[in-house]
């Protein structure tokens, strides 16, 4: 990775992703690109262009202007906002997946997207979900997220771009809000917690799910992306995962530095019925094995991360 090029970069991830990227690989080696302009730090203290993803020729025409040897894909709707607006989800997430795909194959780049846990559905074994299993996902997202793996596999296999991706779980971070996915409440959480010492959970109690602290998500992706070819089995769909836990253990855990926090639940039936179609934990072994993933944030640690940057932040 020595120019990068970033799609979608002002949302959760590329907003994190973008700043992490300038620091490592110097500040004019990565492009960020986004359908709006905001006053981030990732849209102001670097190359930044406005980019709509469905725009193939202009996606192109950028790349080349910045001599991109790296594409590194974000754009898309996620799981709730995709389940609200399917049609639009499709043409969104496919379309803007082959633009950048195409970008990567015209200009011989490295290329990398994320998947998602929510590739998986509810016939997939759902403790300790293996890396290799079955996957007929009942979301617009899955099936998107599926179809995006498959794709991916298809121009490494078929012109030999070095794509590459992770199976992301929920990701949670303090820097910009989460953009419509499943497992929002676990960011929202914390936010409220400070705000108001409450929180009403829209994911009931017992319901477990896969998470992952922003440091530990980015750290997987420039280690995944700087990892030797040859080792790679899985390039475009590593389980990664850091912790498993329900709303009432995550509240417990905030409770243990705001003692008098109070957790109320209002089940959303469309998250929730997205949430029971996910695994409770998955396997991330091949990740660890393959090119040495390894997280460093359990859920105690990221609790008192979150509770110290947001008290500041929220001051
Ligand atoms: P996000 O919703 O926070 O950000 C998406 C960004 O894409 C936004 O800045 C938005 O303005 C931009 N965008 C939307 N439409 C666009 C278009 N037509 N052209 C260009 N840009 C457009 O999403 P995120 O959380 O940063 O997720 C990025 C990727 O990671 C997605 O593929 C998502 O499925 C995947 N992922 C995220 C999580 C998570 O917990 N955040 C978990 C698993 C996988």
């Amino acid at each position: 990775m020595k120019k990068i090029f970033i799609t979608g970069a002002l949302g959760q991830i590329g907003s994190e992703l973008t700043s992490a990227l300038r620091r490592i690989y110097g500040g004019d080696n990565v492009v960020a690109t986004d359908i709006r302009k905001n006053d981030s730090e990732a849209a102001n203290n670097g190359p930044f262009e406005i980019l709509d993803v469905m725009d193939g020729n202009k996606m192109v025409e950028l790349a080349k202007k910045h001599n991109a040897d790296t594409i590194i894909h974000l754009a898309a709707l996620l799981s709730a906002t995709a389940e609200a607006k399917p049609l639009f989800a499709w043409n969104l997430n496919m379309g803007g997946l082959m633009n950048a795909l195409e970008t990567a194959r015209e200009l011989d780049c490295q290329f990398f997207t994320p998947s998602s846990i929510g590739a998986f559905g509810p016939s997939t074994p759902k403790d300790n979900t293996p890396q290799d299993t079955i996957q007929r996902p009942t979301t617009m997202y899955g099936v998107n997220k599926v179809a995006g793996e498959l794709l991916a596999d298809y121009y490494y296999h078929k012109f030999g771009v070095d794509t590459r991706g992770l199976r992301f779980p929920g990701l949670i971070s303090y820097v910009t809000p989460p953009g419509g996915g499943t497992t929002d409440y676990a960011v929202e959480i914390y936010y409220e917690a400070i705000k108001n010492g409450s929180y009403t959970s829209y994911i009931g109690q017992g319901t477990y799910m896969d998470m992952m602290y922003m440091p530990d998500a980015l750290n997987a992706i420039v280690n995944l992306m700087e990892a030797d070819a040859s080792k790679l089995k899985h390039r475009n769909s590593f389980n990664v995962t850091a912790m498993s836990f329900a709303p009432e253990e995550i509240a417990a855990e905030i409770k243990k530095h705001i003692s008098g926090f109070e957790m109320n639940y209002q089940v959303d039936p469309i998250r929730q019925g997205i949430a029971d179609s996910w695994p409770n934990s998955i396997d991330a072994s091949a990740a660890t094995e393959e090119w040495g993933f390894k997280a460093d944030y359990d859920l105690a640690k990221m609790t008192k991360d979150m509770l110290d940057k947001l008290s500041v932040k929220l001051k």
